[in-house]
């Protein structure tokens, strides 16, 4: 993991805010103010690392007094791991890293006035402003599926209660039964987590309700890691998981949440269990913004994740147009860096490093097996471009894979201590 050196910043930039007019704007401290919309995996780091400068006056906006990790929700499906485990709050960026949290949501963002409006009407100004609010479902691609339609379908994509009802579906789910998983087209969040959690519902399946089936309907006709996965699969739980691409269904157009069926273009699929897993664009507040492009998502600089749209205003993580980089959790934290480095350099004059960008993601297909890749990116020609790769093998043995899981287990206590603030 990069840590970044705690440094003292020599100069500051004479950029004062003078508070808006509105006599219930916050008024500015004496020193440059950042504020980070989305206490996530992005905003959170930045945040910290911001906080940790000591130079600015860095305020974190999260309406969630407790986050959940969808890194590992996946072994929480499957109860391989508690939830509370998962779960993290802010306390440590607040008591020990400078930040100060609003536990609101971000409502208004003014790119003119450069003040950004609260659920309850607070107005905060800022110099500079991070937008980090990860994913929304894009609506009327599956035609009934929305936000009640996940009540009795759940998508499990941001984890929390969406997790815990798939949870309490499967456990109540018959012998027997079929549970079908939805995936979604590129780009999406995580592109090898559908797959994982087919891989891990199959080993709870495995123990508890052998005669269950997995079916996993494709908005794509490739995925992600898929040898490693169709290896594992026929290894671990042969006959148990059959994968439809688009190719053979057309992808699912319909819900029928009554019945608890989805329809592709020429089929309907009876689900015990279903796990709708919608397209996906930039979060809402990014849209509303005018951040995002036609592809739904957010072009960014990639040095500086500055908006190429609205200056002032940066944006990391699962909302932005990432080029190679994939929309992961690695991914964020690392583009999160880059950002506050150069927010420290624009509004303090310290020195802009170059970004370092990186992605490692771990992959369980049992508890004892996992694989990871690593992937380092450099920005080129405006765009973020993969530089050097590494992915795990087909037919690595069982002790490398073994030890890949032990290691992924060490990497989700470093990384959330990195990412909450609760290590040094
Ligand atoms: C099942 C699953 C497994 C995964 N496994 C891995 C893995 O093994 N490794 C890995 O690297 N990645 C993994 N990921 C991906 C990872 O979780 C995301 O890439 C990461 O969370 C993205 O961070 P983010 O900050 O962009 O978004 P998030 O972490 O989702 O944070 C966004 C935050 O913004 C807040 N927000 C939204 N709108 C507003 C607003 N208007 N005002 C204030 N706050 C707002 C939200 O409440 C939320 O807390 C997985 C994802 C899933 C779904």
């Amino acid at each position: 993991m990069t840590n970044w050196t705690r440094r003292q910043i020599c100069s500051m930039a004479g950029g004062v805010l003078a508070a808006a007019a509105a006599p219930h704007v916050a008024r500015s401290q004496n020193k440059p103010r950042v504020v980070v919309i989305g206490g996530g995996i992005g905003g959170a780091t930045v945040a910290r690392y911001l906080g940790d400068l000591k130079t600015m006056d860095v305020t974190l906006i999260e309406p969630k007094r407790r986050y959940v990790t969808c890194f590992f929700s996946n072994l929480y499906l499957a109860g391989l791991r508690s939830l509370p485990s998962l779960t993290f709050d802010f306390e440590a960026l607040t008591e020990r890293h400078d930040v100060k949290v609003i536990h609101q949501a971000a409502t208004v963002i003014d790119a003119g006035t450069k003040t950004v409006t609260l659920r309850d009407s607070v107005m905060l100004a800022y110099d500079r402003l991070v937008v980090a609010p990860g994913i929304a479902f894009k609506s009327g691609e599956i035609r009934n599926y929305d936000a009640s339609a996940a009540e009795i379908m759940p998508h499990a994509w941001n984890a929390g209660p969406q997790s815990e009802l798939l949870r309490r579906q499967l456990e109540s789910m018959e012998d027997g039964g079929v549970f079908v998983i939805v995936a979604p087209p590129n780009p999406f969040r995580c592109p090898p987590a559908p797959y994982e959690r087919a891989s891990l519902v199959a080993y709870y399946f495995k123990q508890f309700k052998p005669r269950s089936k997995i079916l996993i309907l494709d908005a794509k006709d490739r995925f992600s890691g898929q040898e490693l996965f169709q290896e594992a699969w026929g290894r671990h739980y042969p006959g148990m998981i059959e994968w439809l691409p688009r190719q053979f269904t057309g992808a699912v157009k319909i819900v029928d949440v009554a019945a608890r069926s989805v329809v592709t273009e020429g089929e309907t699929f009876k689900a015990a269990v279903a796990n709708i897993i919608p397209a996906q664009k930039a979060g809402a507040i990014a849209e509303k913004t005018g951040l995002t492009d036609t592809s739904g998502w957010c072009p960014v600089d990639p040095v500086t994740f500055e908006s190429t749209l609205q200056r002032g205003i940066h944006v990391v993580g699962d909302s932005i147009i990432g080029g190679d980089m994939p929309k992961s959790a690695f991914s964020t934290n690392s583009q999160a860096k880059a950002c506050a480095f150069a927010i420290a350099a624009s509004l303090t004059g310290s020195p802009q490093f170059p970004s370092h960008l990186f992605n490692s993601c771990y992959t369980f297909l049992a508890p004892d097996d996992a694989f990871t890749n690593a992937i380092t990116f450099a920005p080129e020609g405006g765009k973020i471009k993969m530089v050097e790769t590494f992915i795990s093998k087909v037919g690595e043995s069982a002790e490398v894979r073994r030890r890949t899981a032990h290691q992924a287990v060490g990497w989700y206590s470093a990384f959330t201590a990195d990412v909450f603030g609760e290590g040094s």
